[in-house]
């Protein structure tokens, strides 16, 4: 769409993206609550998240004319005359999403105390990350779907290796070649490269890595998140306990997982494996 990493999407693509979503549904908690969210959130809520002590790099602010309609209309003819109306945008109370899952910390824990069993969520957001690339797997717009899991430390690592064992049941059945790895997050700067190697030494994160071709560098496409206390410390959620709840989300990266059908199986659906296409109700 004449910016990198921004795609717009065609209707074999819309598709499939809709037969996977299914798919994905049908693997889904039956108790789990289901929410979509925009692609912009809170401001205010993210930087509360701590998303700026950890990817500020990434970041997408929406900003506006928010000046009188003289200024606004000084910096439209700025425009008109060649020059940047941009100078005069200053920040609004939104940022776009960088993830699915952060609206809905602040939305459990105005719920008050958890319930016994703790919180499920089925949630899904198109979400933005600042970093243009010419890659098809690096884009700055995507849609993420995410299983969340809020409670009790054993219920947190419960759900996670739940997922992680049936993760690649799901990559078989879809026909994909797969690999589970421990991971790290891109960590800004110099302070971040010590964060993301105490995040592999906790072993709080994993992927789901495909590679889009044969000898290609694998791709991940699913990520199994464990945060321990840090979204039940920061918006004062409560296990039963009364201890700070913990919170673990497994994130489903529709637009690469998409992509890596299409790159393992070609364009023609007609021709994808049998198991594949029955997955997929095609
Ligand atoms: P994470 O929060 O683990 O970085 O991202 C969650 C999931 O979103 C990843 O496992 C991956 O599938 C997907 N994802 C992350 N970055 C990108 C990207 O740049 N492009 C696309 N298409 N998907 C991404
Ligand atoms: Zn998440």
């Amino acid at each position: 769409m004449g910016v990198e990493g921004v795609y717009a999407r065609t209707a074999l693509y819309v598709d499939l993206v809709e037969r996977l979503e299914q798919y994905i549904t049908r693997q889904r908690d039956p108790q789990a609550e289901v929410l979509r969210f925009p692609p912009v959130m809170s401001r205010t809520q993210l930087e509360k998240s701590g998303y700026l002590k950890s990817f500020p790099n990434l970041l997408g602010c929406v900003c506006a004319l928010h000046g009188s309609e003289a200024a606004i209309r000084s910096a439209v003819e700025r425009y008109d005359n060649g020059g940047d109306w941009t100078s005069s945008l200053t920040s609004s109370d939104l940022v776009l999403s960088p993830a699915a899952c952060y609206p809905v910390y602040p939305i459990a824990a105005a719920r008050g105390a958890l319930p016994p069993g703790g919180l499920k969520f089925d949630i899904e957001a198109d979400v933005f990350r600042h970093e243009p690339s010419l890659s098809l797997d690096r884009l700055q717009s995507f849609r993420m779907r995410e299983f969340v899991r809020i409670g009790a430390p054993d219920e947190i690592v419960q759900f996670r290796e739940q997922w992680m064992a049936r993760a690649p049941r799901m990559a078989a059945d879809l026909g994909l070649p797969h690999t589970m790895d421990v991971a790290n997050d891109p960590f800004f700067g110099r302070v971040g490269k010590v964060m993301a190697v105490s995040q592999r030494q906790q072993a709080l994160k994993f992927e789901l890595l495909i590679p889009y071709y044969q000898g290609a560098a694998p791709t991940a496409c699913m990520s199994f998140n464990y945060h321990r206390e840090h979204f039940g410390q920061v918006w004062g959620i409560r296990d039963e306990q009364g201890e700070p709840a913990h919170t673990s989300c497994v994130a489903f990266g529709i637009d690469r997982l998409a992509v890596a059908l299409f790159a393992n199986h070609g364009l023609d659906l007609k021709k994808w494996p049998a198991a594949t296409r029955s997955a997929l109700a095609l």
